[in-house]
């Protein structure tokens, strides 16, 4: 739709809200016929849930909308230390490894024994044997090489190695670095990027089940310098689209859902293929010049391995699994360490080691991390000064220079204590999302950067992320908004004001958007509320009431009432193997709702929209002076005030008229 177009829409709601609705009917009618044809009625159910959702929505809701909110979607306010929350939250202390450093240790593609462990232990010869993947689930041993120095990683990027000093001792632990491959060193490089292309490598530091609110909490130092040094752009309304990590990474990595995409479910025996057959955009990054990586640290419970089929070859050209395979047995505390290193340290250092050997060369490298965030809310918290340290080396050793780095998690906490709460559910639906662009970004690219900017405070989905990984490949020559009718949307262009979750495609009981329910204005709760913001008013200006008259309430014009959905509030479990069914058998209520209310005072007739917190259980009001506008011209009404008082103009109506000029 021209730009022309979509502002004649935009202008006339009621018509854009039909024109939505029959591309919505027919949409719905394809999605349902497509499936029936298919044969696949266990989705046939979901589909039509969908649409329906998506359709009552739209009937009840768009209009009225269109023509008093700005932003469809309403993320709750949710405060990072509410108490129904701090509940879960406590302080675990640092965790440390065997105190005997690792006797050898990799840098880019080279293990080398060390000093230090040579002037404790005397002469040391090491014994490395490559770790080869056989498939997903077993390695074997390569060749193995003695040295009494340095091993050049080349067959593989993981080593088992045995060592044993002239003073008897022995050390022994396996080791990952990048291997060094002729065949890849020629086959990528900034030269073999697209014309269009951003220029950028694309680094992804995800960590599983941690919130936006739970990063703020637990990972406080990393946070800051995260958005305070490094300028993260924090996607404040990214909101999930299904239960666990594939429902995450699926979507961000192919664009698709994994019911979209052909089966590769395990139980379905012969009828499912490998994920090889998924379209992952590591192979884009990799048919346009890139070196590719992936890595995940808990090969029992794998992304694409734990229900689905997994890879036949190996996806990447750096591909971590083989390692963790390898090393099942031999992590200690917890399978919190290996050798002298923490499981986080490895991983940082994997993710390192590829940026470093591929400094200059494009790179996508996806490390995820679940070991200490997968099962717990608190234990995360102990990594955050090693976190930071490895934020700041990399920065300051300029590797972000030229990197898209995106730190980011799947979804938030989903432990069934925190489940029972409604903050907590609101949580799981909004996980940590952030993207850092090196600092010329936004000089060679203001508006894309503006985009981006405003985009961090609207709804935004898995399936953007691909869209906009997408474009890093192909970066846009020009910027329009984004159209409603598609589900993935670039973060480079506007996502616009009325996407709701519909649009969006997330199913309600994963939609952490705020249902607007239109109120009645002379409903009972709508009129307290109102009086109560007049009081408010009236609070606000009485240092000055000898000069600003006492308002009174003169009409509500328009309410309406946010709050979770019922099927969130419902929503108890997954209820089938796959997590796409929900079971909402719950029956928790929501006993904080916020009321959106557009009245009119008197006298002067200020036009005021007003947004408070209206409590259930013991019938308060809640406002802020920041959550009032004023919505028409005050003009010379405050003239007796705007000298003395500049702050109150907005809400001060002066007794005296104003002097004739
Ligand atoms: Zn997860």
């Amino acid at each position: 739709m021209g730009r022309m177009m979509m502002f004649r829409f935009v202008n006339n709601p009621r018509r854009l809200f039909y024109i939505i609705l029959l591309t919505c009917c027919l949409y719905g009618v394809i999605l349902v016929l497509r499936t029936a044809l298919d044969g696949n009625f266990e989705d046939l159910e979901r589909s039509l849930q969908l649409f329906f959702d998506f359709s009552t929505f739209l009937l009840y809701h768009c209009d009225q909308l269109f023509r008093h909110v700005g932003q469809v979607c309403r993320h709750p306010v949710l405060p990072v230390y509410a108490p129904e929350m701090m509940k879960f939250i406590k302080k675990v202390d640092k965790f440390h490894c065997s105190s005997e450093k690792n006797w050898v240790e990799v840098n880019g593609s080279t293990a080398v024994i060390t000093d230090q462990a040579k002037a404790l232990n005397g002469e040391i010869e090491c014994s490395f044997t490559d770790i080869n993947r056989n498939n997903e689930y077993t390695t074997s041993d390569g060749l193995t090489t003695s040295t009494h120095t340095q091993y050049n990683l080349e067959a593989s990027d993981f080593v088992k190695v045995y060592c044993k000093s002239d003073n008897g001792n022995y050390w022994n632990s396996n080791l990952a670095g990048i291997r060094h491959s002729e065949e890849i060193v020629d086959r990528i490089g900034w030269d073999q990027v697209p014309a269009d292309a951003l220029g950028l490598s694309v680094v992804m530091w995800g960590m599983d089940s941690i919130s936006r609110n739970n990063f703020i909490r637990k990972l406080p130092r990393t946070y800051k310098f995260l958005t305070e040094v490094l300028g993260a752009l924090v996607l404040e309304g990214y909101n999930i689209v299904g239960d666990g990590t594939p429902q995450a990474l699926i979507p961000i990595l192919t664009g698709s859902t994994e019911l979209e995409l052909p089966e590769t479910r395990k139980r379905k025996g012969s009828k499912a293929t490998y994920v090889d057959i998924y379209p992952f955009i590591w192979n884009d990054f990799r048919a346009n010049g890139y070196v590719t990586g992936y890595v995940e640290d808990q090969p029992s419970i794998g992304t694409f391995t734990y229900r689905l089929k997994g890879f036949n070859k190996a996806p990447v050209d750096h591909y971590g699994r083989s390692f963790y395979l390898a090393a099942e047995s031999q992590w200690h505390n917890d399978k919190r360490c290996l050798g002298s290193l923490e499981c986080h340290k490895i991983m940082l250092q994997y993710t390192e080691n590829l940026m470093s050997v591929y400094r200059d060369k494009p790179h996508f490298m996806l490390s995820f991390f679940a070991q200490l965030s997968h099962d717990d809310v608190n234990i995360v918290g102990t990594i955050d000064d090693d976190l930071h340290e490895w934020f700041v080396g990399v920065h300051e050793r300029g590797f972000l220079n030229d990197t898209l780095l995106i730190v980011f998690s799947d979804h938030g906490p989903r432990f069934a204590d925190i489940r029972q709460t409604i903050q907590g559910k609101q949580e799981e639906r909004l996980p940590f999302f952030s993207f850092v662009f090196p600092p010329w970004f936004k000089q060679k690219h203001p508006e894309a950067y503006q985009n981006f900017l405003t985009n961090t405070k609207r709804l935004t989905t898995p399936f953007d992320i691909h869209a906009t990984l997408k474009h890093v490949i192909n970066f846009p020559t020009k910027f329009r908004e984004n159209s409603l009718s598609n589900r993935s949307m670039s973060l480079f262009n506007k996502i616009p004001l009325a996407r709701s979750c519909a649009h969006a495609q997330i199913e309600a009981h994963w939609c952490a958007c705020l249902d607007w329910d239109i109120l009645n204005p002379g409903d009972s709760i709508v009129q307290d509320g109102a009086k109560e913001f007049v009081k408010f008013l009236n609070n606000y200006t009485q240092p000055e009431r000898k000069m600003c008259a006492e308002l009174s309430l003169n009409e509500v014009i328009w309410s309406a009432r946010l709050r979770p959905n019922q099927k969130l509030l419902a929503f108890h479990h997954s209820s089938d193997p796959d997590g796409f069914k929900p079971d909402l058998s719950g029956s928790q209520r929501a006993t904080i709702e916020m009321l959106q209310i557009k009245l009119r005072t008197s006298p002067g007739n200020g036009l005021y929209e007003v947004s408070m917190s209206h409590n259930l259980l013991t019938g308060t009001y809640n406002i802020r002076i920041q959550d009032v506008s004023r919505i028409n011209k005050y003009g010379n009404a405050a003239h007796c005030i705007m000298d003395s008082n500049q702050d109150l103009r907005k809400y001060c109506f002066c007794k005296e008229l104003p002097p004739v000029s």
